[in-house]
């Protein structure tokens, strides 16, 4: 019977082992709780038919307990430190390869052509690095990485902007980024004394699973994304304002913005965090027709 990585105890002994030193500027904080670790996994309802991808393996203390139930689990790890030590716990774990890479860099799709031949259902599961949580998430999204979802740990205070709902204060534009993409939920609130070493913001694990269409079809994703950017630029401004500030060429087209909005049936005076997906939607695409 091998023992779990995630305890204080085992997580000690491997770290002495290899006098391996913890680096802030990574995001390495290493979960030391089973119990948590399986939580997470149980939220990606993995079958012995799923592959599944993780960002930041760290010692494997997660790895192990997703390889536990996945038919291949595939970690980037970018601390070439981490190498010797994961290929020593991974031991029993046969079917988890560890690719040495910065996951911003990597050609997600290439890897999962060639690791994951013959598996049609694919999930990433992770404890994230803090520091690059929303460019990691927004690469595996802008890049359509065929997965069914992600279920991952970030800093609680972005998960609440991502699973925000209109009207609130957390709503910009990171929930609609995601929301476009994803229904977003958080599952879990993770108290810092889970982790060595003890992270200084509190912790969340969020759950996305992928819509199989948009949450809303517009004629121009990026002029979409530029709609939606603009109109969240001064949170107290109006839309009006916002878009005519912020849009390019914004002021020399007030009128036409004022058009778009009407058509749009949208007030002029409401603010950005009031909009739906779909009216930023609608709105993109009246503007579009009379910006151009
Ligand atoms: N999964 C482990 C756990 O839960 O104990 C470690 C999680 S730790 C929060 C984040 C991990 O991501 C670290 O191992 C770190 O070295 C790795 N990492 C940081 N930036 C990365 C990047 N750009 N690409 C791949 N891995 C990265």
């Amino acid at each position: 019977m091998v023992k779990d990585i995630a305890t204080p105890n085992r997580t000690k002994e491997i770290l002495q082992k290899h006098g391996f030193t913890f680096k802030k500027s990574l995001g390495q904080n290493f979960l030391i709780d089973t119990n948590i670790l399986n939580r997470i996994v149980d939220h990606a309802e993995l079958t012995p038919e799923t592959g599944a991808i993780e960002i930041g393996p760290g010692i494997g203390a997660l790895t192990e307990q997703i390889a536990k139930r996945a038919k291949k689990v595939v970690a980037f790890e970018i601390d070439q430190r981490l190498l010797p030590i994961l290929k020593e716990t991974m031991e029993p774990y046969p079917h988890v390869n560890v690719i040495h890479q910065d996951v911003l860099k990597a050609d997600v799709h290439d890897v999962i052509s060639k690791e994951f031949e013959g598996i049609s259902d694919l999930m990433v599961v992770a404890n994230l690095p803090y520091y690059v949580t929303t460019p990691i998430l927004m690469k595996l999204l802008e890049e359509k990485i065929p997965v069914r979802g992600m279920v991952v740990m970030l800093q609680k205070e972005v998960a609440d902007r991502i699973a925000a709902k209109p009207g609130t204060k957390e709503y910009g534009s990171l929930s609609i980024a995601i929301q476009y993409y994803t229904e977003a939920e958080t599952v879990m609130i993770v108290p810092k004394t889970v982790f060595n070493p003890q992270p200084n913001v509190d912790s969340a694990v969020i759950r996305l699973i992928r819509r199989s269409e948009p949450a809303v079809h517009v004629v121009d994703e990026d002029f979409f994304f530029k709609v939606v950017r603009a109109s969240f630029g001064q949170r107290r401004k109006t839309i009006l304002n916002n878009l005519t500030n912020n849009l390019p060429k914004g002021k020399e087209n007030k009128q036409q913005i004022e058009q778009a909005l009407s058509a749009a049936s949208v007030d002029p005076k409401r603010r950005g965090e009031t909009l739906s997906i779909k009216e930023f939607g609608l709105l993109s695409d009246e503007l579009l027709k009379s910006m151009r």
